[in-house]
């Protein structure tokens, strides 16, 4: 067992730091602060080699590993937290999970474009009343000759705004194994985009609404019974929210303890006072703690998908810890941590989503308990078609 990282590790952590240090850290808050997609920092990512890191170098991608993607996500995040969302879109995030199932020709039509930064893919999965119960949704793709027809809404979709093509869940017929999912480009008649809204952390969504709209048959991603391969994909997804997480509650650490080192109050600095000191001791155990159960589900991947059960409980720990200590870090600053001056209220606000987003902290906790158990528990109460296979 070894807790270091392997000389290549080490030495491309170093130069994503070198090229976060130099093109990424001026501008960190403005770039927070600023809800649009940080198109220039894409393309600067896709130059560096940012992009696709574990995808395949013969689909655009850079051969690497799920490990290599969260250290770069760690090493950007330092620099500039915001540009930490690219990483997770180039890496993580719908793109994953098109790469893995998509064909051939769909890859040739979006993939380059995507891995470019020049386009974003946003993922359409919650409903309105399909959320946690995400096997509840009812957008449907009914089969018309050489078309489908998708009926319903999607709410709460990152990028959504701004994204040209997007990757939506939907059912095909009953029951779970009626579920897979579409690829629907912008601008499709029938397919309307509503007004931006946002978040907490200041990033925005629309609401999606399909109503007679027909996408080729070649836009299938997962046909009926796709659900559980989508759910797969997805696990990359929630990895990249709990690198996120932890690295933003790093970022805070940081900004913490450099503050607490030189701020001085009753003619000490801050550091010296030990109800301080046990909160920064309390905070480095969290993200100590938290970082090996990432690494672990991350390495354990390698260069496929990873576990349900080792994502469940590293996204658990690190959307505590990153949460927990953002607001930690709040708190040792004072009213300065409090405002947007500083990046610390920004870690904050957005660790906080990302113990809903993804998988929620509960939902996680719900799957860990199953493991423990060794056996399902059935959330529902009731017996329906999304239950019935
Ligand atoms: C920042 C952010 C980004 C997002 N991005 C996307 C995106 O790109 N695409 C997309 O499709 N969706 C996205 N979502 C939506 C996200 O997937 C949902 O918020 C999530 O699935 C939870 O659904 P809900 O908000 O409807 O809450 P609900 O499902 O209504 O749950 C409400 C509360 O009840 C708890 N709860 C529900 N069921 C159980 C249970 N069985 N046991 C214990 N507790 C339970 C939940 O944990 C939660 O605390 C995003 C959300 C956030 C916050």
């Amino acid at each position: 067992m070894n807790f270091d990282y392997t000389d290549e590790q080490r030495q491309f952590a170093d130069s994503v730091r070198g090229f976060a240090q130099q093109h990424l850290a001026n501008g960190a808050l403005k770039r927070a602060h600023d809800p649009g997609f940080p198109f220039d920092v894409a393309a600067l990512m896709a130059k560096q080699g940012l992009m696709g890191i574990s995808l395949p170098q013969s689909e655009g991608g850079q051969g690497g590993s799920l490990m290599d993607a969260v250290i770069a996500i760690e090493q950007v995040a330092a620099e500039c937290p915001r540009s930490a969302d690219v990483v997770q879109f180039g890496n993580f995030g719908p793109i994953r999970t098109f790469a893995e199932y998509g064909t051939d020709e769909q890859k040739k039509r979006w993939l380059s474009e995507l891995l470019a930064g020049r386009m974003v893919m946003s993922l359409g999965m919650s409903e309105p009343d399909a959320g946690s119960a995400v096997t509840d949704l009812k957008t449907t793709a009914r089969q018309d000759g050489a078309h489908y027809v998708l009926d319903g809404s999607k709410v709460f979709s990152t990028f959504s705004p701004e994204a040209q093509v997007f990757l939506i869940y939907v059912r095909y017929g009953p029951g779970l194994g009626g579920i897979g999912s579409v690829l629907v480009e912008r601008g499709t008649a029938g397919f309307t985009i509503g007004a931006p809204r946002a978040f907490m952390s200041d990033e925005e969504w629309s609401e999606l609404h399909f109503a007679d709209c027909r996408i080729p048959a070649e836009n299938v991603l997962l046909g009926p019974g796709g659900f559980k391969k989508q759910m797969a994909g997805f696990n990359v997804e929630r990895l990249g929210n709990t690198a996120r997480s932890l690295a933003y509650g790093r970022y805070a650490f940081n900004a913490a303890r450099d503050y607490a080192a030189t701020r001085e109050q009753f003619d000490r600095p801050l550091c010296e006072f030990q109800g301080l000191q046990w909160k920064f001791a309390d905070m480095a155990i969290k993200l100590e703690g938290a970082q090996l159960l990432l690494y672990r589900a991350a390495t354990n991947a390698d260069k496929g998908l990873p576990s349900a059960y080792e994502t469940a409980v590293a996204k658990t720990a690190c959307n505590l810890a990153g949460f927990e200590v953002a607001s930690e870090a709040v708190q040792i600053m004072g009213a300065l941590g409090y405002s947007r001056e500083t990046l610390v209220e920004y870690c904050m606000r957005r660790t906080r989503g990302w113990m809903i987003a993804g998988g929620s902290i509960q939902m996680l906790k719900n799957r860990i308990a199953e493991h423990v158990f060794d056996r399902r528990f059935e959330q529902r109460k009731r017996t329906g078609p999304a239950a019935a296979s």
